[in-house]
């Protein structure tokens, strides 16, 4: 049987289990346990802190792991990157404080930087030909200009407003990061089959992001237009009504071009528009 490993606490704990869930996965959201069984799918849901669970998947204590791809970079285990997960956004930047004029990544030439991340700080600087002084701390990377620990920091920023409130300012993105699904590279065919079956699902919940079921009445002599308005599809599903003259309309959009789509259907005459929620897209 499978096992998977997640984070126990933490940011990215609750999407994990929801993702899971929307792929008909129940597992327990309990950090208390180490291990428990998922119901939907023969899996057994092994709980870790994130900095763990790349080692975890590169020993095969866990056959893959979802985590953020910063520690996945960070750790450099032997694990294989699956798929892209969709949440945890965030990204790992350099930040200067605000009295720097920042002339670019020279600056960092001599320079002390704090940061978790050491081993993708040391590979950048390097790839860059910069020497800089790279400290590791474990937390509050933040505060350490403010306290003379360092000159600058590299850490993980999603909003941006941790920095502003540190008085620093966010000068080179180093990398972009999600949360990924990793997996052990000497899988058996047996659990590669799961996986498979495993990705499927977490690709039709992503494919479905963002996209709307949309259902309309329209004049029957309108569908040429309507076919016209909406590229792309293979063609919009058509159900007869009661009334011959008209025609049920089904159609997928994206939320992007959803209300211009909706506006140039409604100018040809379509009625009575139905936008619902859509939970999975399955090619
Ligand atoms: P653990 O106790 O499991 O070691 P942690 O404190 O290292 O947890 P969290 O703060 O829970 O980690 O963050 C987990 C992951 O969430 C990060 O590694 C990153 O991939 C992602 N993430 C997304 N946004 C942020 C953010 N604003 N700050 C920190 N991490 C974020
Ligand atoms: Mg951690």
């Amino acid at each position: 049987m499978l096992t998977i490993a997640i984070q126990n606490k933490g940011r990215l704990n609750e999407d994990t289990i929801s993702l899971l869930a929307d792929a008909g996965i129940t597992a327990s959201a309990s950090h208390r346990k180490l291990i428990s069984d998922a119901k939907g799918f023969p899996l057994h849901v092994l709980y870790l802190r994130d900095d763990d669970i790349p080692q975890a998947v590169a020993m095969g204590v866990a056959d893959i792991g979802i985590v953020g791809l910063n520690e996945v970079l960070e750790k450099e285990q032997d694990v294989d990157i699956l798929m892209k997960l969709g949440f945890g956004a965030c990204r790992l930047s350099l930040a200067v404080p605000n009295a720097v004029d920042y002339p670019g990544l020279n600056w960092f030439e001599g320079k002390r930087v704090a940061t978790s991340y050491p081993v993708i700080l040391r590979n950048y600087f390097s790839e860059n030909g910069i020497q800089a002084f790279v400290h590791e701390i474990a937390g509050s990377v933040e505060v350490a200009p403010a306290v003379g620990m360092a000159d600058a920091i590299f850490d993980i920023v999603s909003s941006g407003g941790t920095l502003i409130q540190n008085g620093l300012r966010e000068e080179d993105t180093v990398i972009h990061s999600e949360a990924v699904l990793i997996g052990n590279p000497h899988i058996d065919a047996e659990k590669k089959a799961d996986i498979d079956k495993l990705m499927f699902r977490f690709r039709s919940i992503l494919e479905s992001k963002g996209m709307k079921y949309v259902l309309m009445n329209l004049p029957k002599e309108k569908v040429p237009e309507a076919v016209a308005i909406l590229p792309g599809m293979k063609s919009p599903t058509l159900l007869p009504l009661a009334d011959e003259a008209w025609v049920s309309l089904h159609v997928v959009l994206h939320e992007d071009t959803l209300w211009e789509k909706i506006e140039q259907l409604k100018n040809i005459g379509a009625e009575d528009i139905l936008v619902l929620a859509l939970e999975n897209v399955i090619r």
